[in-house]
């Protein structure tokens, strides 16, 4: 079986070095296992979108010399895939439309709050045998939701943070297209790992709640899980989260300011992978020693000064 790994960035605002990590570690392990490295551009949020973000990402990459062997791909230019596959999920019965409005769905929600209950949709327009579903109202524009399995659990074995467990109560029919009918979020992801023959889903820890949900529809669409490898998030010196705001340097600005790529390459190898005591190593050396065993369980943190002492030893 070939490694096939994906970096899939939003290109929504502002690329930190955080961000490249996430593209550093799936990297080196499709190029240690001799495997496949493909970049897909997560583009559909059209509004946060912007091609300065995606020149970033790729100048980035290409400045730490992370080549990629297919892509990059845009969901944007994929929407057609993406509604062949929710049509035949329809007519496969995997899929339905809901005709819950949303004002239906506050109420609902508010009540259920109010009963201390977890908010989530009730599976109203969920179709089963023998179950008398009313005519569909002519004002609302249906969304597509995904019929979840009901009852069992979704388990994985994460690289990362172990074993998860995740009761099938605990989710609710995933909303799969929006009245617009364009499709959701979660849902390209699937696809597109599916589609592209992703073997090891190595990214940040803010996804982790996405995965059971993901698992779900991958199986319904007869797909295999990949491997999860969920890593902790990135924090600054101050252990925030890095952003523009409280003074993360865009990744262009490592370049610019003349930061040599192979010292940020190995400095960002450190930011949750640990390999014995060797401080200072070659791009090759890190191929050859990495390792999904050895990825750190605990948020990183950033350490500008550790980078410029990196630096001066290039
Ligand atoms: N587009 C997501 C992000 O930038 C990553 C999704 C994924 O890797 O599955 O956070």
């Amino acid at each position: 079986m070939t490694v096939r790994t994906r970096f899939a960035p939003s290109p929504t605002g502002f690329i930190h070095l955080g961000n490249l990590r996430s593209a550093l570690y799936p990297w080196a392990f499709a190029r240690k296992m001799q495997g496949d490295f493909i970049l897909r551009i997560e583009d559909t949020d059209q509004e946060r979108s912007s091609q300065e973000a995606v020149d970033v990402i790729i100048e980035g990459m290409k400045w730490l010399g992370l080549d990629i062997d297919e892509g990059p791909i845009y969901q944007m230019q994929r929407m057609d895939r993406y509604r062949e596959v929710i049509a035949q999920m329809l007519q496969d019965g995997l899929a339905y439309y809901c005709y819950m409005s949303e004002e239906e769905l506050n109420a609902l929600r508010e009540q259920q709050m109010a009963n201390k209950e977890k908010p989530r949709y009730n599976g109203f327009w969920r179709p089963e045998p023998g179950k008398d579903l009313p005519a569909p109202p002519s004002d609302v524009k249906p969304v597509i939701r995904f019929k979840n399995p009901i009852g069992g659990s979704v388990v994985w074995d994460d690289a990362v943070k172990g074993r998860i467990e995740i009761s099938n109560d605990e989710l609710d029919d995933l909303v799969i297209a929006r009245p617009d009918g364009t499709p959701t979020y979660n849902f390209c992801v699937v696809v597109d790992d599916l589609d592209m023959k992703i073997t090891h889903v190595i990214r940040g820890d803010d996804h982790v709640n996405n995965t059971p949900r993901q698992i779900n529809i991958l199986k319904a669409l007869g797909g295999q899980s990949p491997i999860y490898a969920h890593l902790p998030t990135v924090l600054n010196d101050q252990g925030e989260k890095m952003s523009k705001r409280n003074g993360a340097m865009s990744v262009r600005d490592y370049e610019r300011e003349g930061y040599m790529p192979e010292a940020v390459l190995n400095y960002l190898a450190r930011l949750g992978w640990s390999h014995g005591d060797a401080e200072v190593f070659t791009k090759e050396q890190f191929v050859e020693w990495f390792n999904l065993d050895h990825l750190g369980k605990s948020p990183a943190q950033h350490n500008p000064e550790k980078l410029l002492w990196l630096n001066h030893h290039y």
